[in-house]
């Protein structure tokens, strides 16, 4: 597997880290820093429906043909997710989702076709759609490293208009809420990087070799910031 600028960039850091650590730093620490971190708070997985799309071996091979040309590493694992990206489908239901991510149809002249790992039903329900572990093209530039959440919302004439009938809808707004928070506690994903499809282009985490660029509109930083103060109160709220 060929290591990933990213991967490169994280470990240059730590080079860094370590380079810069010696005994007399450690022993002018106050006492207080060596106190063990708090244990992370478990935020209850949520009720998750199984509903598979096909995702079989030809699939595959087309994810990781997708991946070679896109991030240079042949491979449709999603091995170790470092984001979150937010939806909405433009759609009023969910039925048309699954039968768009199941098709396979090319998007973009390129195989496979579009696909998120879950999808947040009006009335609360989480489908997911592949296992954990297969990527997903939901997000131009990241699809290596984010796991997709789609939620079931019809484009509406404003902007923001969407993004605020899906966090006024309340069993909607608190499954995928559920979900989110469960999924950045089980891969320790900072909040930061639960973004919104519009804010992709300008993740530190992006990466498009053939130049490809995101040009999607839904779920901007605002509503995001929303997003993500609910996200945090229910971890804060969770047991340790
Ligand atoms: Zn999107």
């Amino acid at each position: 597997m060929t290591p990933k600028l990213r991967c490169r960039a994280a470990a240059f850091a730590l080079i860094v880290a370590v380079a810069s650590f010696s005994p007399a730093a450690a022993a002018a620490r106050p006492a207080a820093t060596s106190a063990a971190p708090a244990a992370p708070r478990a935020v209850a997985k949520p009720r998750i429906k199984f509903d598979p799309i096909p995702y079989d071996h030809a699939r595959k091979r087309q994810m990781a043909a997708y991946s070679r040309r896109h991030y240079g590493e042949r491979e449709w694992r999603l091995a170790d997710p470092e984001a979150i990206v937010l939806h909405y489908t433009a759609t009023s239901t969910y039925a048309p989702v699954f039968n768009t991510f199941a098709a396979n149809a090319p998007s973009l002249g390129e195989k496979p076709g579009v696909c998120a790992q879950f999808v947040v039903g009006k009335d609360g329900t989480i489908h997911q759609l592949t296992r954990l572990y297969v990527r997903c093209r939901h997000t131009i530039g990241l699809n290596d490293v984010a796991i997709g959440v789609e939620m079931v919302q019809q484009s509406v004439g404003s902007r923001h208009g969407a993004e605020r009938a899906i966090l006024a809808r309340r069993r909607q707004a608190r499954a995928a809420v559920a979900l989110v928070a469960w999924l950045k506690q089980r891969y320790r994903i900072p909040l930061k990087n639960v973004i919104g499809h519009a804010m992709a282009n300008d993740s530190p985490l992006f990466e498009d070799l053939e130049g490809w660029r995101n040009d999607h509109v839904d779920w901007r930083a605002g509503d995001v910031r929303e997003f993500r103060g609910r996200v945090a109160k229910l971890i804060r709220d969770s047991p340790r």
